[in-house]
């Protein structure tokens, strides 16, 4: 009998605000230790709470956007536990009710099936402050910098049924929080992580099995490994005759391994109760209904809506709205290229897409603007210019020489179609290789690349393929 996996993610997603969620304190990443936290976030007795508007209508965006409930009326509440990072000695989060619930998620796996994956609810709650270890020697610090800043957390339903299945949810929050502009997913500086829950399960039995936590994995690939090693260790367990303990555990990258966490990091009763320092948030229908009109369109309508308009396939729709802010640079080079959408969508994924990638840049920080690809993209399609000496362009406008069409002028580049001209040079190249001619006449017809190949060396590339082709087909065939 085989073993089914169970997995629920609660991903932590840092909201895009410039202040915290209770204090003025600004959230800007990387500042000197401490300088960024007020009073409110050191805990000093006697200080109050402000919630942050900016907080509530992204979560209500977000909600929307999966189709979840919005609780006209939630509760912030403290969870009691003490650690060094948190001198209030709580965190204030919310419990029995969150700000939305009920919402769900379509994910898309390699084979292309797609999947509904429950979303529990997502709550509000605050970041605790950092312990840094690196630079102490017996010591540790403490940087309340991070401490208040506004997360929000997504819960899932236990729908997840394996490694796979768990980071093709996770990038679509990821790209959905993104989109919506709540969020800069950054995870590199801890704006973007989730803890895994994971059991297994006899296949066809009904209950699910005891789950592990794999706590604060910051990346899509430890993700992966993560369940993957928690999934065989499991099992393991179980065959041996033993029995998988609920517990929290930490995932080791060098080990590729995950070990229970010490249990002075694990705190089991937080006592929660509801903040008084903190009113109910009540949300009025207007409001949801104003941010619902004003959401954008989601990645999912859009994908669908490039694919019909411009005629791609569903897997190019599907990379060309990976972010909006590359689905919006695409639609602005169709807007310059109206006749050639899908020689823009290769531009952009192709070679735009490797230059980035190259240059480690995010496309708004791309060297060519939307317009000026579009302005490259045009030439190609009204043949002024190769795809292949449209390469050479490209890279001489990422370098900053210009546009599309001085670069194409400066250097000489245009395309060869001047027929008597081409002819000329069909001649000369049939002239100079007699013995290749002959054979090509007789039917060796994998020498027309050789003669092509000829042309295009002696044009520097730019006689115009086809009709060299055509031309020499003509005259040899
Ligand atoms: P807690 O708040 O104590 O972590 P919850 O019951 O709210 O626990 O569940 C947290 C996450 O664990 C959810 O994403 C849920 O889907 C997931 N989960 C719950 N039970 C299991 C299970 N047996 N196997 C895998 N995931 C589970
Ligand atoms: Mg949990």
């Amino acid at each position: 009998m085989t073993w089914e996996t169970v997995i629920g993610l609660e991903i932590h997603t840092q909201l895009a605000t410039r202040s915290k969620i209770f204090s003025g304190s600004a959230t800007t990443y990387g500042a000197a230790p401490n300088t960024q936290a007020s009073l409110i976030d050191l805990g000093y007795p006697g200080v109050l709470p402000v919630l942050n508007a900016e907080v509530v209508r992204m979560a209500i965006r977000f909600g929307l956007a999966t189709g979840c409930t919005i609780a006209p009326r939630s509760i912030f509440a403290r969870k009691n536990y003490f650690y060094p990072d948190l001198p209030k000695g709580y965190q204030i989060s919310q419990y029995e009710l969150p700000i939305v619930h009920g919402g769900h998620l379509d994910i898309e796996l390699a084979d292309g099936a797609r999947k509904r994956i429950g979303i529990t609810r997502a709550h509000l709650e605050e970041d605790a402050g950092k312990s840094l270890h690196e630079d102490y020697h017996g010591m540790t610090g403490v940087d309340l910098n991070r401490a208040g800043t506004p997360l929000i957390e997504i819960v899932s339903e236990p729908d997840m049924r394996s490694a796979e299945e768990a980071v093709a949810y996770m990038r679509r929050i990821h790209q959905l929080v993104r989109w919506l502009g709540i969020s800069d997913g950054n995870m590199q500086e801890g704006s973007f992580r989730c803890d895994a829950n994971v059991s297994i399960r006899r296949q066809g039995e009904p209950k699910l099995g005891t789950r592990t936590e794999i706590k604060n994995l910051n990346s899509f690939r430890f993700v992966d490994r993560a369940i993957r090693f928690e999934v065989e260790r499991q099992i393991e367990v179980l065959e041996d005759g033993g029995r998988v303990v609920q517990e929290t555990r930490l995932y080791d990258p060098d080990a590729d391994a995950t070990r229970p966490m010490r249990s002075k990091e694990e705190a089991n009763d937080y006592r929660y109760f509801p903040d008084p320092d903190l009113l109910p948030v009540v949300i009025e229908d207007a409001l949801i209904e104003q941010l619902r009109s004003t959401l954008p369109e989601l990645p999912e309508a859009r994908r669908a809506r490039l694919g019909t308009q411009f005629g791609l396939s569903d897997y190019d729709a599907g990379v060309l709205t990976a972010s909006r802010e590359v689905a919006d640079y695409f639609e602005a080079v169709v807007a310059s290229v109206p006749s050639a959408p899908k020689l823009a969508a290769n531009w952009v994924m192709g070679e735009l897409g490797g230059a980035l990638n190259r240059d480690g840049l995010e496309i708004g920080a791309s060297r060519i603007d939307a317009a000026a690809l579009g302005g490259l993209v045009a030439r190609i399609e009204d043949e002024t210019i190769s795809g292949k000496i449209a390469k050479e362009v490209f890279e001489a406008m990422w370098a900053g020489e210009g546009s599309a069409d001085a670069i194409i002028e400066a250097k000489g580049l245009r395309q060869i179609t001047d027929t008597g001209a081409l002819e000329a040079i069909v001649d000369e190249v049939i002239a100079a290789n007699p013995s290749q001619a002959d054979e090509l006449r007789a039917g060796k017809d994998k020498l027309l690349g050789f003669f092509v190949g000829q042309v295009m060396k002696r044009t520097q590339g730019k006689a115009n393929p086809g009709q060299v082709n055509a031309l020499i087909r003509a005259r040899l065939k």
